[in-house]
């Protein structure tokens, strides 16, 4: 089991009128060299003095999608087709990129995490099928929900198919399984866009009845692998997430709605973060149980690799939010 916790700093946009970037990358005091593991940040207190926040690896605005799937996802393919699994997390407030880094635009280059990953997993599995000359079956198949104020509600079904109450979550031989959740078999990086996008139009269709409901929500994409060789089966799951906004909205909202919803978000990021400090901390006991999102994905139970990427913007107006984004991550190592 390990995590990698990796931080990427998104360029300034072009109808951003903040033209003056305050977050930086620089690579560790003791290897200059090296690539950017550490973010820097003004104390919003004094700004003249700086703080510095050490990650894995952390990511500048010339990045592309290409470095950031390369350098930290591609290598996770191999362990998913060993039978492990594999979580990829894009954690930050709403703005600074995680949607852009788990799904990306439709041009090749700008293509996310999540699109390459498939076409990695498909490339690999042909490969396996040929080199195998058949011996060896794989099937791919997934799953899409978002957990929204601790409901879960399935993104292969249109909204009207949604109960208020989402769907029941139930433990089985040891496993928590979401009751009713489809499953889409999906065999082939065509079959799987034309599902993906279908789901995302459900996601964002209940976004503008919602306010913005899908910045309060985590998506999860599950992708289960079965590699079938005789009677040896072998099944591993890649799940990737793009997790609610991590934003106070103490601050800027005192609906009671937004008060439901963010004690929710709160929750579940918390949990979150213990779980991932107790992987990384190689510790026995992950909390994975005290929320549904780290329940479902049993996180840490199956020899799997994590990957958090802390998504932050570069300009003064997120300052407050990118410093509590900073301390959350840093809390996980
Ligand atoms: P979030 O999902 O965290 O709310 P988005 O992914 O929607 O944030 O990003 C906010 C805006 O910034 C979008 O217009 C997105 O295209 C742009 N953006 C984010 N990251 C990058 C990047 N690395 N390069 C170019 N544009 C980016
Ligand atoms: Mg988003």
């Amino acid at each position: 089991m390990s995590v990698r916790v990796v931080a990427r700093i998104r360029p300034l946009l072009k109808q951003e009128l903040e033209k003056d970037t305050i977050v930086e990358a620089a690579p560790s005091a003791t290897e200059p060299l090296a690539t950017p593991s550490i973010v820097r940040i003004p104390n919003p207190k004094n700004e003249a003095e700086a703080f510095s926040f050490q990650f894995n690896s952390v990511y500048d605005q010339q990045a592309t999608q290409q470095q950031v799937f390369d350098d930290e996802i591609a290598p996770t393919v191999k362990h998913l087709f060993k039978g492990f699994d594999v979580t990829i997390f894009a954690y930050g407030v709403t703005g600074t990129g995680k949607t852009h880094t788990m799904r990306g635009g439709k041009l090749l280059a700008e293509r996310g995490v999540i699109p390459r990953l498939l076409s990695s997993i498909y490339r690999r599995s042909r490969k396996i099928e040929k080199d195998t000359e058949g011996n060896t079956n794989i099937d791919v198949s997934m799953s899409y929900y978002e957990i929204y104020n601790d409901r879960v509600f399935d993104l292969f079904e249109g909204p009207e198919k949604r109960t208020p109450a989402g769907l029941p979550i139930r433990d089985n031989n040891g496993k928590t399984v979401v009751v009713g959740l489809t499953e889409r078999p999906c065999t082939s990086l065509k079959d799987f866009e034309t599902l993906y996008d279908q789901a995302n139009v459900n996601r964002s269709t209940s976004a503008t009845k919602l306010n913005a409901h899908s910045s309060r929500s985590h998506a999860v994409l599950c992708v289960k692998v079965t590699q079938v060789t005789g009677n040896e089966v072998r099944v591993s799951t890649a799940s990737a997430i793009d997790l609610a906004g991590s934003e106070d909205n103490r601050r800027t909202d005192n609906g009671k709605e937004r008060m439901v919803e963010s004690a929710s978000i709160n929750k579940s990021l918390f949990v979150l973060a213990q779980c991932v400090e107790a992987i990384s901390k190689k510790q026995n006991r992950i909390p994975y149980r005290e929320s549904k999102m780290t329940r479902i994905l049993s996180l840490g139970q199956n020899n799997g690799l994590t990957v958090m990427i802390l998504n932050l913007a570069p300009v003064r107006s997120y300052h407050l939010d990118t410093l509590s984004s900073l301390n959350f991550a840093n809390r996980t190592k």
